[in-house]
């Protein structure tokens, strides 16, 4: 063996009965070839079922690998087919990459830590491969982590839509509150979207799930309640989309109070939007001294502010019975209030309050899965758009699924 053979030999790994067969530099084009070959005569076994079968026809094939000193590096192979008494026509199992992979697992492992890191493009010009290439190393890395996740029962679970590209499309995220990792991903949000999710669920996970952190929407509730024994004390209405909800109101009060004092000359409200959704805890004195100003000349919408706000405050006690005294009053005022968009909200958690009630009991919200909702948003900002939800689906799972995504063979640190 020359030396090059013995050092691409050291570089693959390779161990016998595998063998360098010949290197091949092409300087002009930065690259390296090398052809690996298996001895003649030897008998090989199904990857199936490990029994000896014999050799059907050879197949030449190519799999990238890292690069040598910079050199786009390429291993070559005649793979044998195998005619197995079972399982028919099986390709001999090669040590450096998985089946139907293009690239080595080593390849794979890089281009999983840059995906990590940088977007499929990114990567994909970083590493010379096209970029689908790229999604199909991510796709394969997700296929690989959903079938190795161990099947665990989820105590805590958030639901939760999120947009995918365009307005009013959805995909249904569910996630495992304590470990801050998604589910499962379903297109739309519809009842059929969560369906599926607590299908694929056993008797006994379903048992063990405790609450059920989500929106008030309609689709969401009826799948869960069809699926999820005693549902009516596990789902909790998550209190950040009440504030959504809340928020929503005053906006609407906002932009009508705004029309109807500029038909009469002049608005004070005017780019004052995000003054009124902000948290009171996160403004600062002088803002909270400007807005306190405008609510004194705005009274109507001063009053669906004030409405909003102690709405929320409810969700700070800490006793079910004082919530349930707070929300009576509460309703009672914003009912009287002669503000409609308030008063649709008030009836809107009239109506849903046993499971607004659940919080005090279970003390879960989605702020988890809001963040996760955050983190997911993120991935698509990198990403600029996907070109379908498969796509979508990939990278939230890629990202935020906490999944073993490396290759066999490859170990990675998380
Ligand atoms: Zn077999």
């Amino acid at each position: 063996m020359s030396e090059i053979d013995k050092l691409y030999t050291a570089v693959l790994g390779l161990e016998a009965p595998w063998r360098v067969e010949r290197v091949e530099t092409q300087l002009d084009a930065g690259e390296v070839h090398v052809w690996v070959a298996l001895p003649k005569g030897e008998r090989w076994v199904c990857p199936e079922c490990l029994t000896v079968a014999p050799i059907h026809d050879h197949q030449d094939r190519q799999w990238r690998h890292l690069d040598t000193c910079q050199f786009k590096t390429v291993i070559h192979a005649r793979v044998p087919r195998l005619n197995c008494p079972t399982h028919g026509i099986r390709q001999l199992a090669v040590p450096w990459g998985e089946p139907g992979s293009q690239f080595t697992a080593m390849f794979e492992a890089l281009a999983i830590d840059w995906l990590k890191q940088a977007s499929v493009s990114a990567v994909a010009k970083y590493l010379r491969i096209s970029w689908d290439e790229a999604a199909g190393i991510q796709g394969r890395a997700v296929r690989r982590g959903l079938a190795r996740r161990e099947a665990v029962a989820p105590r805590f679970v958030g639901i939760d839509e999120t947009a995918f590209q365009k307005r009013h499309e959805y995909v249904t995220v569910v996630s495992d509150l304590e470990r801050g990792i998604v589910l499962d991903v379903a297109d739309d949000r519809k009842q059929t979207s969560l369906d599926g999710f607590w299908q694929r669920l056993t008797p006994e996970q379903r048992t063990s799930i405790e609450g059920v952190a989500m929106d008030m929407w309609g689709p969401y509730i009826q799948s869960t309640r069809e699926h999820l024994p005693g549902a009516d004390a596990k789902i909790v209405f998550d209190k950040f989309h009440v504030a959504q909800h809340l928020n929503v109101a005053v906006d609407l009060v906002r932009r009508s109070e705004h029309r109807r004092l500029l038909a009469d000359g002049f608005s004070p409200l005017s780019r004052t939007k995000y003054d009124w959704l902000k948290h009171p805890g996160t403004t600062t004195h002088a803002e909270k001294c400007a807005l306190a100003e405008l609510r004194g000349r705005v009274e109507r919408l001063g009053r669906a502010w004030a409405l909003k706000e102690t709405a929320m405050a409810i969700f700070d006690l800490k006793a079910p019975w004082a919530a349930d005294r707070n929300f009576k009053t509460w309703l009672f005022g914003a009912m009287r209030s002669k503000l409609e968009p308030i008063k649709h909200v008030a009836r809107m958690l009239q109506r849903h309050w046993g499971q607004l009630r659940n919080y005090f009991v279970h003390r879960i919200t989605n702020a988890g899965s809001e963040s996760m909702n955050a983190r997911i948003q993120r991935v698509k900002a990198r990403s600029c758009g996907f070109r379908n939800r498969k796509r979508f689906r990939d990278a939230i799972f890629f990202h935020c699924g906490g999944l073993d995504l490396y290759p066999a063979g490859v170990s990675r640190g998380q």
